[in-house]
């Protein structure tokens, strides 16, 4: 039988994710599976908090992966927040927006939006107004939209809803190791993230984390969470306390690899990673700029790891797309919904946002529009 994974070539990820994983993380996974009640074990889950909590600038204590892509983390963050009827207003500005959307609306919860067009910002003289003539037990929006490239201004909502009992939601799957995020200042009560964006390790687990306020909703709840994977209440017990209580097997090698990306981060320093990804994601818009490509989203709310540039006119979208994969060994992401055929989404997520990626890229993209 033949192996398809020893055909498997190096490709160079330029995409809305997964991005390049550093080896030292491949090693990682490939250390020995241990029990998931082994003490060497519990000894990396407490570390993973502790980094995790440093990364998000937050002391609160619920902050642990969750078996899982990024959704799950999003559904785990809806399913223990929300009861039937409860009223809930989601920001909409992209895909994913819209993907909370429809998990919030499937839970029963009386869903109120707002929405802006893709490729702008939300706007905050809206939310305002929405906030001052409902209340709402959450109020949700994406930190980093990969469907269009815009940073949304959750500092500025956090203070929004600073006082107000509503629970703060706020997706940072793409904007968590890429840019900052600040739980504790910004007002964030719960959060879900992702780890093959920003933080470089293959897909497979959501980093969430909760609030006191939004643990204290959690415990209260009148129904049971209708998930039992997804089940905080049961989940806590294997993640916290001296005894562990088995719960799901945690996917061990997975948590191995999150824990040596997330020692990465640390060790090159969070805020140098961060003038990383905003220094390559500079040059890459000089570049492109200079081959007569242009941005889709105002410079304010660009964002450094996701870059949402116009398909030039008269070019062919998927066969450029294609050729670049094939010929050069480069993966960039095409458009999603309204966007589908017009624009590219280039990532210089994590690992990847590197200077010779970014010339990489752009010798290629030379070589593929010259055609
Ligand atoms: C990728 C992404 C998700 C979904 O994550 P998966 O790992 O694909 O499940 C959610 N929100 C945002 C903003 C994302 O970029």
């Amino acid at each position: 039988m033949k192996n398809l994974l020893k055909e498997i070539d190096e490709v160079l990820l330029m995409g809305p994710g997964p991005s390049c994983v550093p080896k030292e993380v491949y090693n990682a996974l490939s250390c020995k599976t241990l029990g998931h009640l082994d003490p060497y074990f519990i000894q990396i889950m407490d570390e993973i908090k502790k980094l995790l909590q440093k990364i998000m600038k937050t002391n609160n204590r619920l902050t642990i992966p969750i078996s899982g892509t990024g959704s799950a983390g999003m559904e785990t963050c809806f399913v223990n927040l929300i009861e039937r009827g409860d009223p809930v207003l989601i920001l909409v500005n992209g895909c994913f927006g819209l993907r909370m959307q429809d998990m919030a609306a499937r839970l029963g919860a009386r869903v109120d939006t707002l929405e802006f067009d893709w490729g702008k910002p939300v706007e905050l003289g809206k939310v305002e107004e929405k906030l001052k003539k409902n209340s709402y037990k959450i109020a949700a929006v994406v930190h980093a939209e990969t469907s269009t490239g815009v940073r949304n201004p959750v500092e500025e909502i956090g203070k929004m809803l600073k006082g107000k009992d509503t629970i703060y939601l706020v997706d940072t799957v793409t904007s968590l190791g890429g840019i900052e995020v600040a739980v504790d200042a910004w007002g964030i009560d719960a959060l879900y993230s992702g780890t093959q964006k920003c933080l470089s390790c293959p897909p497979g687990l959501s980093p969430v984390c909760f609030s006191e306020k939004a643990l204290d909703v959690i415990i209260n709840r009148k129904s049971k969470v209708p998930n039992w994977y997804l089940d905080m209440s049961m989940i806590i017990k294997y993640w916290e306390g001296k005894k562990r209580v088995y719960h799901h097997t945690a996917p061990i090698n997975m948590l191995y690899a999150l824990y040596q990306a997330l020692l990465l981060v640390i060790e090159e320093e969070v805020k140098k990673v961060f003038q990383r990804h905003m220094e390559n994601h500079k040059k890459l818009v000089e570049e492109l700029q200079s081959l007569g490509i242009k941005m889709m989203v105002e410079p304010d709310f660009r964002l450094p790891m996701l870059n949402a540039v116009y398909v030039p006119e008269g070019a062919n979208d998927a066969a450029i797309r294609s050729r670049l994969l094939i010929e050069h060994k480069i993966e960039i992401g095409a458009g999603l919904g309204p966007l589908a055929g017009k624009i590219w989404r280039i990532g210089l997520m994590g690992h990847t946002a590197r200077e010779e990626n970014v010339n990489r890229l752009v010798k290629a993209l030379k070589a593929v529009l010259k055609r």
